[in-house]
C-alpha cells in the first residue's frame, strides 16, 4: 500500500512545534511494510490544505491527515475536507459526533462552548471516527481511490485513534510481509568515498535498499529489507555483512553500537587498558569511554590537562617544549601520551591537543588544528605515534571529531591494520616519536 501523511498547523511550519505526528505515523506504516510516499507539512490555510489533500490523494491509497480538527477558527481541516470531498455542498452536523460531545461536556464542570459544536461537523458523503480521548473525532472519507483520514494533532489522541480505528481499515500487505532496517556506522571516511566503495547496492531500485546518511561525523548504510520474514532477514544480514566489509577498516558496528563501545569492546577481548590526556577535548574523550556500561574493566582513567601549568605538572611535558613548540605540537602531544602511559600504568594511552577555537588559530597552525598521540607500552619500551588533523566546523565539531578520531585510531592499532590506513582530515601522515 502507498500512503501519504499530511500534518496540518502553523506551529508546525514556523518554529515552535516538530512534527512528531508524520514521523511516528512513517514508523507504524514502515512497520507493516507500507510504504510511505510523501510527507508534507501545511499550515492553517484552507486553499493549502485543499490542494494538499488533492495532490497527495492522486499518488496514494491512503491519506493520514492529522491536526486542524479544534474547535477554534484556525481549525481548518473539516472546511477544507469538504471542499475537496463535496464541493459546494455544506459540512453536515454528525449527531453521533454530536452526542460524543454532550457526552464529553457533561462530565465535566461548565456549559459546552458553541464554539465545539463545530466538531460535530464534517463533509457530506464522510464518516465520524471516534476519539475517546478528546472533543475532536476524526472524518473518515474517499477521493477517488485514495482512503482519507484525518486525525486529531494532540499526538496520544492521534495515537490511539490511528492503532484503534484506522489500522484496522487500511489496505494492508499480507501480515506475513515485514519492513526489516539496520544501519552499519563508520569513521573517518568521507561520503563520497564510503559510497564509492558500496557501489551499486545504493542505487535507488536495488534490493534491499541501501541509502547513506552522515551525522556527527559517522557515515552510516542504512538497509532496508522487504518481503517474507525468513528472505527479508537474510536479504539484510547480507548487505550488513557486504558493507561492514566494503568499509572496512573504518566500519565499527550497527545500530546502537558506537566509536567507543566499539573499542571497548576490542579492549576486553585482548585484556588491555587504557588512559587519556586530553586538552582541547576537556573530557569529552573520557565521556564517551565513559558513557559504555563495564568500562572500567579497560578505561583506567585520564587527565584533563587544559594549562600549559598542569600539562608540566601532571604529565610531566618540560617547559621548554611548550615554549619552544606550543601546547599544539606533536612534542607537546607525544609527551602527553608518554606521561599519561607511564603514571597510569595502562597499556595504551590517548593524547589530544589542538585548537578548538574560534580564536587561537594561525597561518602554521590553523583552527581545527588538532594532534592526537596514541601511545603503546611494549615491554620496556613505549611507541607513540602522532597524526595532526585539520578538523572543519566549529568548536563543538573540532572537539566532537578529535575525540571520536582518536578512538578510531586505536580502534584500528587493536585490529592491526596498516599504520598507513588515512583518515579523514588528516594533513600529515603518522609519525612515532
Ligand atoms: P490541532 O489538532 O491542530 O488543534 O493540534 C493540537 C495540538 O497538537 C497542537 O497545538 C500541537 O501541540 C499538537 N500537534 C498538532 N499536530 C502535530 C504534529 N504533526 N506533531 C506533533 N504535535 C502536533
Ligand atoms: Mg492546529
Amino acid at each position: 500500500m502507498r500512503a501519504a501523511i499530511l500534518s496540518i498547523g502553523d506551529e508546525l511550519v514556523t518554529a515552535g512545534t516538530i512534527d512528531s505526528n508524520s514521523e511516528w505515523l512513517a514508523g507504524q506504516l514502515a512497520s507493516r511494510a507500507a510504504t510511505t510516499v510523501q510527507r508534507r507539512v501545511v499550515g492553517d490555510d484552507r486553499a493549502s490544505i485543499a490542494r494538499a489533500v488533492r495532490e497527495l490523494a492522486d499518488v496514494c491509497e491512503a491519506l493520514l491527515i492529522t491536526g486542524g480538527l479544534g474547535p477554534t477558527p484556525d481549525d481548518l481541516t473539516r472546511a477544507a475536507l469538504g471542499d475537496v470531498l463535496a464541493p459546494g455542498r455544506p459540512l453536515e452536523s454528525d449527531p453521533v459526533a454530536l452526542q460524543h460531545l454532550n457526552r464529553w461536556f457533561k462530565n465535566r464542570p461548565g456549559e459546552m462552548p458553541p464554539s465545539n459544536l463545530a466538531q460535530a461537523q464534517r463533509p457530506q458523503g464522510t464518516r465520524s471516527v471516534p476519539n475517546p480521548l478528546g472533543t475532536a473525532m476524526g472524518i473518515a472519507g474517499r477521493l477517488g481511490e485514495c482512503m482519507i483520514f484525518a486525525m486529531p494533532g494532540p499526538p496520544h489522541e492521534m495515537q490511539t485513534m490511528f492503532l484503534d480505528q484506522v489500522l484496522p481499515q487500511l489496505p494492508l500487505p499480507d501480515a506475513g510481509q515485514v519492513v526489516l532496517t539496520a544501519g552499519v556506522h563508520a569513521y573517518g571516511l568521507g561520503e563520497s568515498m564510503a559510497a564509492e566503495r558500496l557501489g551499486p547496492i545504493t542505487a535507488r531500485d536495488s534490493c534491499p535498499l541501501v541509502g547513506i546518511t552522515v551525522s556527527e561525523s559517522i557515515v552510516t548504510a542504512r538497509i532496508q529489507a522487504k518481503g517474507p520474514l525468513p528472505k527479508a532477514q537474510r536479504e539484510l544480514e547480507n548487505a550488513a555483512s557486504v558493507i561492514m566489509r566494503q568499509w572496512r577498516p573504518y566500519a565499527f558496528g550497527r545500530d546502537d553500537d558506537s566509536l567507543s563501545s566499539a573499542v571497548g569492546s576490542l579492549l576486553r577481548e585482548s585484556d588491555r587498558t587504557l588512559a587519556t590526556a586530553e586538552s582541547c577535548t576537556g573530557g569529552l574523550l573520557g565521556k564517551m569511554l565513559v558513557d559504555i556500561a563495564g568500562s572500567s574493566a579497560y578505561y583506567v582513567g585520564g587527565w584533563v590537562t587544559y594549562t600549559d601549568a598542569l600539562k608540566t605538572s601532571c604529565l610531566g611535558v618540560p617547559q621548554q617544549v611548550l615554549q619552544e613548540h606550543g601546547a599544539v605540537s606533536e612534542p607537546a602531544v607525544c609527551v602527553m601520551a608518554e606521561g599519561a602511559l607511564a603514571r597510569s600504568g595502562a597499556d595504551y594511552s590517548l593524547a589530544i591537543t589542538g585548537i578548538a577555537g574560534p580564536d587561537g588559530g594561525s597561518t602554521p597552525k590553523p583552527l581545527g588544528t588538532v594532534y592526537v598521540g596514541l601511545g603503546q607500552s611494549r615491554g620496556a619500551h613505549v611507541i607513540v605515534s602522532i597524526r595532526r588533523f585539520e578538523f572543519p566546523g566549529d568548536r563543538s565539531a573540532i572537539r566532537d571529531r578529535a575525540a571520536k578520531t582518536a578512538l578510531q585510531m586505536l580502534r584500528f592499532v587493536l585490529l592491526d591494520s596498516p599504520a598507513s590506513t588515512a583518515l579523514l582530515w588528516e594533513v600529515s601522515a603518522s609519525v612515532d616519536c
